[in-house]
């Protein structure tokens, strides 16, 4: 069975990757055998990152770009074909929040969001996705959902609505790249210890509602989506495709 989930000789992009759930990530694919490909918007953090990869032994590179820059992704990938780099798996992950009552939201917060988390799913899937197609052997892509794809809060309306179309975004992969044996899934994490929720887990109030809120009584760890994402990733899942695997503690299972 360890071959299914073997990684040997596959090169994985994870964005976002120089912290949080990303770097879990992509510690996890490292560790299952692929050579990873770090990415952010800071040359100092993805430098870092890679280096803290490369002490454990790990075949590591960074990719310093803007996931929602469409020059900048198609430049990285430009690089990438360059250097003989063949992506053939692709995480999205970079992501970004933003609160605030959708009466006091102004457009261009909007926008952001739905730029990093939605539409640069889609810009650097098909950079991805265009290679893959062409090379004739298929590929992997996860995207990073969340549990707002299913269920909105409150002052969260741009990030629901991004992951919401996640949801669908990779259905659509799946429907377009299936026949390319390219399989497009979607993991969405609940609630996860990472910078990202600081705020909120420093409000108690908040984190009581978390842990009396799904059934495993707490906050998951970045390091317990690395394993969804590693069986995604390799033929263990070959047949499996257009699906979101929520790892949440089994929130989305409970009233
Ligand atoms: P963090 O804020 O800890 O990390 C986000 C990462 O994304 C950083 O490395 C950041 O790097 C990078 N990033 C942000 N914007 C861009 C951009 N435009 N281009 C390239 N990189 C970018 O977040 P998490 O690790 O918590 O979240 C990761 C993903 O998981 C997100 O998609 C998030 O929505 C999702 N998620 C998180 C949950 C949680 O509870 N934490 C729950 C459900 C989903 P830099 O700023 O240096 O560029």
């Amino acid at each position: 069975m360890a071959g299914l989930f073997d990684l040997s000789g596959r090169t994985a992009l994870v964005t976002g990757s120089a912290r949080g759930i990303g770097y879990s990530l992509i510690e996890g694919l490292a560790a299952a055998g692929a050579s990873v490909i770090v990415n952010g918007r800071r040359q100092e953090a993805v430098e870092a990152a890679v280096k803290k990869l490369q002490d454990k032994g790990y075949r590591t590179r960074g990719a310093v770009f803007d996931v929602a820059d469409e020059t900048a992704v198609a430049a990285a990938f430009a690089a990438f074909d360059r250097d003989g780099v063949e992506i053939g798996i692709l995480v999205n992950n970079a992501g970004i929040q933003f609160r605030k009552p959708m009466v006091e939201l102004e457009l261009k917060d909007w926008q952001r969001v739905l730029d990093t988390n939605l539409t640069a799913a889609f810009i650097v899937g098909r950079e991805a996705a265009r290679r893959m197609i062409q090379r004739g052997y298929g590929g992997k892509i996860i995207n990073i959902a969340s549990l707002t794809s299913e269920a909105a809060r409150a002052t969260v309306a741009p990030y629901t609505a991004a992951k919401g179309g996640i949801r669908m975004l990779t259905r659509s992969m799946a429907a377009e790249w299936g026949q390319f044996d390219i399989q497009a899934n979607a993991v969405g994490p609940g609630y996860i210890l990472t910078e990202m929720n600081t705020a909120l887990i420093e409000n108690l109030e908040f984190d009581a509602w978390v842990k009396s809120s799904n059934p495993s009584g707490r906050w998951g760890k970045p390091e317990e989506l690395a394993g969804t994402v590693v069986y995604l990733a390799s033929e263990a899942s070959s047949y499996v495709n257009g699906q979101v695997i929520y790892v949440d503690g089994g929130w989305l299972s409970v009233l």
